[in-house]
């Protein structure tokens, strides 16, 4: 895979940055290098129209809303609604409401579905005048460990293209090229498999008024506004089971007798999938002048909605790293796989906790179940288990948070 530059078209291009992946992670790092009037060049594999309807997350945490808002830019790339901190746990058919909200001045959540924010960050790149760059094939990363690093591709055209940069931001989640460019040995890979199996379904269907998280013991369901008229639903199932087997009037019994909801309205289903409950980090989250960001690096379990909120914050810690390098100053990119690791690996103790207390709940064996619900029982009735959510679930724990440093002189922004 490490070829030498000298193996390169003469006529290679050069750049700051390269970004790999135009995700939620590379369209952040992207806007923000923009933002700071540092080139860089995006490459995605696959089409726009693809990438921008590429559904999952809904929830974009309090932490990231400030973060945009701290480089101006949250109206410009958040779409959706402002969330009112509510979530709401049912248990065996009992509604239990829980704020997720801490009380702190400023900006809070958005219900803004993942490619809703990817529409926007892929808008606002381009009206900056920002270079990416759809369906570039063959992806291969050089030289990382010198000065220079190159990447390559083949345009849609099958055209071969060569850029040279200073660094190259790997974000290409976790199937993607750039962390397997690195030498065996040098990263180590912590892996969890919860056992766990989620049907997945999207549908034209009504938004609950708050997200939802129903426990029992026919096991685990949830249900998501993803639009004014659209749903995301979750069902626990065996990890390998066959979405072929879930008819919709299967799908619909299971939720209405999950949530315990026997009026739920149901409506067409547009996309169904079962996936495993796994988590995966890498460390180091760097190997010479690459970077790893968001899923390239971390996978996190969906319980907690974590996933794209840590590419966010990867990606801002970066984006920040790289203008303090443009002021002789490369601490913070010698600091970047520590601090983030920091958050990922809170982030999915979080996850971790409120997967295991939410399944156990609900279809474990006796003596695990009552452990967790005792647990959910605390979260309803202390209000220091409460808070302690609330902290998680927004975002703001005291892990070493680059938005709360105010970016500083943004020059060059959108002008250059
Ligand atoms: C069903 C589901 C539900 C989820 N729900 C939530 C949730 O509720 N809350 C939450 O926060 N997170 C959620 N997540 C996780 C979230 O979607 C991811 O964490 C997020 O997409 C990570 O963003 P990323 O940019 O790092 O990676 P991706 O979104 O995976 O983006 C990577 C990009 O790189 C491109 N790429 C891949 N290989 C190459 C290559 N060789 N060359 C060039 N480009 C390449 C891909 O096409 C893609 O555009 C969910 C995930 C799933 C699957």
């Amino acid at each position: 895979m490490v070829e030498k530059a000298s193996q390169l078209p003469d006529s290679a291009e050069s750049t700051t940055v390269v970004v790999i992946g135009a995700g939620p992670a590379g369209l952040t790092v992207a806007t923000l290098l923009r933002r700071s009037g540092i080139d860089c060049v995006v490459l995605e594999s696959r089409s726009r129209d693809h990438v921008a309807q590429r559904q999952r997350a809904g929830i974009v945490e309090t932490r990231a809303v400030r973060m945009f808002d701290s480089w101006g830019l949250s109206d410009r790339v958040l779409g959706g609604v402002p969330y009112d901190g509510i979530l709401e746990f049912r248990v065996d058919g009992r509604s239990r409401l829980v704020s997720d909200s801490d009380g702190s001045e400023g900006p809070a959540a958005r219900l803004c579905p993942q490619q809703v924010l990817v529409q926007k960050l892929t808008g606002t790149y381009l009206e900056d005048v920002g270079d990416l760059r759809f369906e570039a094939a063959d992806v291969s990363l050089h030289d990382l460990s010198g000065d220079r690093p190159t990447v390559r591709y083949r345009t849609a055209d099958g055209t071969p293209r060569a850029i040279t940069c200073d660094f190259v931001a790997g974000c290409d989640g976790d199937h993607g090229v750039s962390r397997t460019a690195v030498p065996e040995g040098e990263l180590t890979a912590y892996a969890f498999d919860h056992g766990i199996g989620w049907l997945t379904v999207l549908a034209d269907a009504p938004p609950p008024a708050h997200p939802l998280l129903a426990v029992s013991r026919q096991g685990f369901a949830a249900h998501f506004p993803r639009g004014p008229h659209s749903s995301r639903y979750y069902l626990q199932c065996p990890p390998d089971d066959d979405p072929g087997a879930w008819s919709e009037d299967r799908v619909w019994d299971a939720l209405r007798t999950r949530l315990g909801d026997p009026g739920l309205v149901s409506g067409p289903i547009t996309d169904r999938e079962v996936f495993r409950l796994r988590s995966l980090v890498h460390e180091p989250m760097q190997y010479g002048r690459l970077f790893l960001v968001g899923d390239a690096a971390h996978i996190v379990s969906p319980m907690g909605g974590k996933g794209m909120n840590l590419a966010l914050y990867d990606a801002d810690v970066f984006a920040r790293a790289v203008r303090a390098f443009g002021r002789g100053d490369d601490s913070a990119l010698s600091a970047y796989s520590a601090r983030c690791l920091r958050r990922v690996w809170n982030d999915q103790e979080f996850s971790h906790w409120l997967t295991r207390t939410l399944h156990d709940a609900g279809d474990a064996e006796p003596f695990l179940r009552n452990l967790a619900r005792a647990r959910l029982d605390r979260l309803f009735t202390s209000r220091a288990a409460s808070e302690a959510f609330a902290e998680m679930m927004t975002g703001l724990d005291p892990t070493g948070d680059a938005s709360q440093e105010v970016p500083g002189n943004l020059s060059g922004v959108g002008g250059d």
